[in-house]
């Protein structure tokens, strides 16, 4: 109250005067009192731990986030390797090494069906929320065969020149990448349309394969299963949660037909699927064209084999990479679809408190900037 008085005494005396000189002091003092009650230039903005990062907008998920930018992340913007020998690490010398590795970008443009004006406008990067919505309407679902995050970078960075938004580790902690506006090399003809996840687990296996089981998987004598990250993985079994331990979801292996084919596959681990329904529903929220279902038949049951060519432009919404190509099999015959989709849904119900904590935008300019004024 008092700052206010003396500010109106001065602005009075101020105005008398009447001068262009004493306009500018007076609104240069208008913008001091008004920056007083504004956030101190130089204080860290509060991060919940838990945003996933859209068109530069950062968005709760409500389940830890770890994204390119963190301690820990896994970055996919940069071009060296991320494992090699630091002194071999740069393209160059990557590309002389690693005959997968092309170029020194592992990721592109999303330019189907932008104007060239669009295109003009997002090719530095600078995508908006509203554009990207436009354009985004599938959530991917794979398998990593690589049985953790750390591993599953080290092989797309920097073997093979590709790149997912989202990485699932066993302990349920979710990578993100990339921000999602670019267009992530994971899914062939759906990469221009979709957001991917790499969800860490070992795999599905035909009854005319050898599975790697037995080293991954160790029952116990209570009958627990608990996963091994054997040997050959040294330095990529590090968790983000400390001494983690894991267990799949099922003790045994899921038996079920994929491509018309039988395979096994042990289960993902509860962590994985809580942090999946979660992101699952976050993503339905922020993409408006994105429906929060997965393929089905004329019965209304889960598709499990690839979609017909038609069916699969027309589809939006979640899907795995065996929907999209003939030759995968991932997320494989274990993911529990009805739990993943049934659980996102009631997250997304106008009534639910899961909702209002955890799905709100955060923005990471000053309100008057976002408002564009
Ligand atoms: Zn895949």
């Amino acid at each position: 109250m008092d700052v206010m008085n003396s500010f109106s005494r001065i602005s009075a005396a101020l105005l008398l005067k009447g001068s262009g000189k004493t306009l500018f002091l007076l609104s240069s003092i208008v913008l001091l009192v008004y920056s007083g009650c504004a956030t101190r230039p130089g204080t860290i903005a509060h991060r919940a731990g838990d945003e996933i990062i859209v068109a530069g907008q950062m968005i709760h998920t409500g389940t830890r986030v770890v994204t390119w930018m963190d301690p820990g992340g896994f970055d996919a913007y940069r071009t060296e390797r991320r494992f090699a020998k630091f002194e071999e690490s740069d393209f160059a010398t990557s590309k002389e090494k690693i005959k997968d590795l092309a170029s020194p970008s592992r990721f592109n443009l999303r330019k189907a069906g932008l104007s060239p004006e669009e295109i003009e406008r997002v090719r530095g990067g600078g995508w908006d929320l509203p554009l990207l919505q436009r354009v985004v309407d599938q959530f991917v679902l794979h398998f990593d065969v690589c049985g953790t995050s750390r591993q599953c970078f080290n092989i797309l960075h920097d073997h093979r020149g590709l790149s997912v938004h989202f990485m699932l580790d066993a302990d349920g902690t979710i990578y993100q990448t990339l921000d999602l506006k670019e267009r992530a090399y994971h899914a062939t003809s759906s990469n221009t349309r979709s957001v991917g996840i790499e969800i860490a687990n070992i795999g599905a296996y035909s009854s005319k394969e050898a599975d790697p089981f037995d080293k991954w998987y160790k029952t116990e004598p209570n009958g627990q299963v608990t996963l091994t990250f054997p040997g050959q993985f040294v330095g990529s079994n590090r968790f983000y949660t400390p001494n983690f331990i894991g267990h799949p979801a099922r003790p045994e292996p899921v038996v079920s037909t994929v491509q018309g084919h039988e395979m096994r596959q042990y289960d993902y681990t509860p962590q994985q699927y809580e942090a999946l329904v979660k992101l699952t529903a976050t993503l339905c929220e922020v993409f408006p064209k994105m429906k929060c279902d997965y393929p089905r038949d004329a019965e209304g049951k889960l598709v499990t084999r690839k979609l017909a060519e038609d069916d699969l432009n027309k589809y939006q919404g979640i899907l795995g990479h065996y929907h999209i190509q003939t030759n995968k099999t991932d997320p494989g015959p274990a993911l529990q679809w009805d739990y993943l989709i049934q659980n996102a849904r009631r997250i997304l119900e106008p009534a639910s408190s899961v909702r209002a904590a955890t799905l709100q935008v955060e923005n990471r300019f000053p309100k008057k900037l976002a408002d564009g004024k």
